[in-house]
């Protein structure tokens, strides 16, 4: 499977899929014309969409998308009110067939109430929508710390190797708070560097890799010692420390 990266706005991502059978795909097209725009260049059309959640800036895009090429529209089963013409609903823990690709869907809570991530194990790919970002997390807007620690957990427990496409290019300044609550961190000057000349160029820093967001994103290290021992949060539960971590990078 081919996966493109369209930006959009000022910093989301919309990623669109090309099966190894030709079926196109987007993913949470929040605005229609990049995408537009994407597939005429390719000289492709568009069979599907697939959402991850109900916010604007994934779904806005989907009406004249749909006007456009006649698309379907797969989405979270419990935003089915909140995000209009969805014509398959995807259900937690299930396994979807697109073409020749295969993904699983994993219910997160945490962002929003229905907030789904989709898992394409044979390609290696993870679009996890807003419940993950490089280095970050996204915002507890429907949900609790204690929900985005188990969901942030799911992503965990993937292989290393797997890609992960997270929704938007928070990536810098998600590594200036890692810096301001982990400051000695032996690797931290090299990784800050790279994303700064990555981001001068304006290349995206996504996708990133769960073995890479494992070792250093603070959000999956809420039971790691060296981090809790930095934060003296040393008799504190994960999920406590996680809503700490949450709360530092709400007020930052
Ligand atoms: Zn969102």
């Amino acid at each position: 499977m081919k996966i493109s990266l369209i930006p959009a706005f000022d910093d989301n991502y919309i990623f669109h899929l090309l099966t190894e059978d030709g079926l196109s795909i987007v993913v949470d097209p929040g605005d229609a014309q990049p995408v537009i725009d994407y597939l005429d260049k390719e000289g492709l059309t568009l069979q599907i969409i697939l959402h991850t959640h109900h916010h604007w800036d994934h779904i806005n895009g989907d009406k004249k998308l749909q006007e456009k090429y006649n698309c379907e529209i797969w989405g979270p089963e419990h935003e089915i009110m909140r995000i209009p013409n969805m014509t398959v609903l995807l259900e937690d823990e299930q396994t979807y067939t697109l073409g020749a690709s295969q993904f699983k869907v994993m219910h997160t809570l945490g962002h929003t109430r229905g907030h789904i991530i989709l898992y394409f194990e044979k390609d290696n790919a993870l679009f996890c929508g807003d419940t993950l970002f490089s280095l970050g997390c996204g915002r507890l807007f429907e949900g609790t710390a204690e929900e985005m620690w188990l969901s942030v957990q799911k992503i965990r427990a993937l292989p290393n190797h797997t890609k992960i496409y997270c929704a938007h290019e928070y990536t810098q300044a998600n590594a200036s708070f890692w810096q301001s609550i982990e400051p000695n961190h032996p690797d931290m000057l090299h990784i800050l560097n790279d994303i700064k000349i990555k981001r001068k160029s304006n290349i995206a820093t996504i996708p990133s890799t769960v073995a890479f967001e494992k070792k250093y994103n603070p959000f999956l290290r809420a039971d790691d010692p060296t981090l809790i021992a930095t934060l003296q949060l040393q008799k504190k539960r994960p999920k406590d420390v996680f809503a700490h971590i949450r709360k530092l990078r709400d007020n930052m």
